[in-house]
């Protein structure tokens, strides 16, 4: 695979995804996924940081009401039920340990990194344990390849097709309109 599974961010992305996480957004390689606004919703992580340190969540949930929808349903305890749907659902099994090893290709696409081979996230091949990073890996590769995080947005209680985003402190990106 030759294509960045993500477009570059602008200077305006950038900026937009350093107000919805507080903090100057570091090590962006681009961006996943955008709001029907044209907002950042999940951002493209480099595999390695700056500092050396392996970052092995390449697609990172950066805005705040799409965050904020997933710490919801961790809080509602549906991650116990999403387990054990990987567990006794051959298909949504098979299906999950696919989409690992799609995170997996995606992110090797940029780059090796050697300590973290075979670690994807969000607990991914067997585990639920993050639901911020698989609905953001859903939103990346977009429906049908991640069958936790689509479960995961479709109860949430946010879309990216409903623009929030001036509800959050954030600025959001001119979609052209
Ligand atoms: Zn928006």
């Amino acid at each position: 695979m030759t294509r960045p599974p993500f477009e570059p961010a602008s200077d305006l992305d950038i900026e937009t995804v350093s107000n919805q996480l507080g903090r100057q957004a570091r090590n962006v390689l681009g961006i996943a996924a955008r709001c029907v606004c044209g907002a950042p919703t999940v951002v493209a992580t480099a595999p390695r940081l700056g500092d050396g340190t392996p970052f092995p969540t390449m697609y990172y949930l950066s805005h705040p009401a799409a965050t904020a929808a997933m710490s919801d349903l961790e809080a509602a305890q549906i991650m116990p039920e999403l387990q054990q749907l990987v567990q006794t659902d051959e298909e949504v099994g098979a299906a999950y340990r696919a989409a690992h090893e799609q995170y997996l290709a995606d992110r090797e696409s940029i780059a090796v990194v050697d300590e973290i081979a075979g670690i994807s996230a969000g607990g991914m091949p067997v585990r639920v344990k993050c639901l911020h990073a698989l609905a953001a890996h859903s939103l990346a590769a977009g429906p049908g390849v991640n069958p936790i995080g689509d479960l995961a947005l479709a109860r949430g209680d946010w879309s990216p097709l409903v623009c929030e985003c001036r509800e959050y402190p954030v600025r959001a990106a001119s979609a052209g309109h």
